[in-house]
């Protein structure tokens, strides 16, 4: 290995900055702040022809892959980049696939849904990675980490994605997996996919959130790997979203960048990547990111907009008020609030990346909103028209967009990208809503 000593990991809070080795597994510090890979040298933006050339792959699935082509902004295990032996040993891939289809791309029908000119409007499909959702960015990394630590077992909660994702570099990896799900709240489609991967499949008889408590129990006390998005690794990956985007738009930077918010990793990533891009000057503009919550599961858009207590939840020079969110979270649990959206992938109470979700909203002077199921299946549906195809959870991304330009927060002119992250795995869902035709899209059958 090269470049001995480049990464590493700290933790996110400036007054605490506590360092660690790059091959610990760690999700936080001591007083429980949670950690970001940091790298000493900044990569120069003659990378750029680089990651370009690679799209040509000349028989290297590290070329192919969406992920690692893009490996010197997330070389963690410190390899020589160019040498295909060195990447073949540390970097785990599904022989290129993940991140390989995904790019930007226009859809008419949804800019006119939307009320946006259809130059204007991007939408990103990370449904066609090999799992079949966006997890597969960050899953990617997160497992070479896991196989660089020598870890046995990767363990993770999951409202299905990530525990398809998990299952599927795991069972390609040799290593095994266990995933903790909420019983009766994953789409079927997620849940097939576990078992067919060979997982251990843990039930778990409360939400994710509870899931997630018992996963990481069971990760410190069984020698597992988590791999959830609190793993600063994963967060590494899906950094290359945002970089597939930007370098489609000959990294002209979008106005907006539009993401559904769940367990905030995504937010998290598209954040720390616009700031490492900025920071070494690759890019002079930063897109404002706008993260969308059902109305179900609102914990990042009430605290953010000021709709518990009245004070408006900031990132605050790394200070956040973290009592607000503890009150809050008592308040759900007194009230015996459940996260409720039929769009299980945000149904999510307590998002474990919140105050990296909070940076990242700082540094592009974001904005947070929510939509309704019903507006999310009208855009799942419209996708569709377009011959393209994503699940309810991505249709917040669409449905924000044009929420917040009827608001007027995003403006005619405005470029926006919006992502849309995983494909259709709960079969009923459009079934169901094209049986009723009083939905919006409906295309009832004939008999
Ligand atoms: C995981 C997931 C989300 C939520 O992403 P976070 O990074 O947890 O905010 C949204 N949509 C889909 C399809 C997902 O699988
Ligand atoms: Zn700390």
């Amino acid at each position: 290995m090269t470049m001995q000593g480049d990464a590493y990991l700290m933790c996110i809070n400036p007054l605490c900055a506590m360092q660690y080795s790059i091959t610990s597994t760690k999700v936080q510090c001591e007083k429980g702040h949670l950690l970001d890979v940091k790298y000493k040298k900044r990569p120069s933006d003659v990378l750029k022809e680089v990651f370009s050339q690679r799209r040509n792959p000349q028989g290297s699935i590290f070329n192919e892959s969406g992920v690692w082509r893009f490996r010197e902004l997330l070389n963690f295990c410190q390899i020589d980049t160019e040498s295909i032996e060195e990447c073949s040993k540390y970097l785990v891939s599904l022989d290129g696939a993940e991140g390989r289809q995904s790019k930007p791309y226009h859809m008419s029908k949804v800019a006119e849904f939307i009320g946006i000119s259809n130059e204007n409007l991007w939408l990103q499909p990370e449904g066609y990675n090999p799992s079949g959702s966006f997890k597969d960015n960050g899953m990617a990394t997160a497992v070479t980490h896991a196989k660089m630590v020598g870890a046995k077992k990767i363990v993770c909660a999951s409202t299905g994605n990530t525990s398809a994702s998990a299952g599927m570099f795991a069972a390609n990896e040799g290593i095994k997996c266990d995933v903790y799900i909420p019983a009766g709240q994953i789409a079927q489609g997620k849940l097939s996919q576990a078992y067919q991967f060979g997982a251990q499949i843990v039930e778990v008889d409360g939400n994710f959130d509870d899931a997630l408590k018992q996963s990481l129990d069971d990760a410190q006390n069984h020698d597992g790997y988590t791999v959830n998005s609190i793993n600063p690794f994963r967060i590494e990956g899906q950094k290359t979203i945002p970089f597939r985007a930007l370098e489609y738009l000959n990294w002209e930077v979008p106005d907006w960048i539009v993401y559904p918010g769940g367990a905030l990793g995504n937010t998290s990533s598209c954040g720390k990547a616009l700031m490492e891009l900025y920071e070494w000057g690759w890019i002079k503009k930063i897109p404002k990111i706008a993260v969308i919550n059902s109305e179900g599961a609102s914990t990042l858009c009430d605290l953010y907009n000021g709709k518990f207590e009245g004070e408006e939840l900031r990132w605050n020079k790394g200070e956040p008020n973290t009592e607000l969110i503890s009150k809050y979270y008592n308040h759900l649990d007194k009230e015996g609030i459940k996260p409720k959206t039929k769009a299980t992938a945000i149904q999510i109470g307590r998002p474990a990346n919140i105050l990296k979700g909070l940076r990242a909203l700082d540094f592009t002077k974001g904005v947070v909103t929510t939509v309704s199921d019903r507006e999310m299946l009208d855009a799942m549906s419209v996708v569709g028209l377009n011959g393209f195809d994503c699940e309810m959870a991505s249709g917040a991304s669409i449905a924000g967009i044009k929420k917040l330009m009827n608001e007027g927060i995003i403006k005619k002119d405005d470029i926006v990208v919006g992502i849309l992250t995983g494909r259709q795995k709960d079969a009923m869902l459009p079934v169901e809503y094209h049986n009723n035709p009083e939905n919006k899209f409906a295309k009832p059958p004939k008999n």
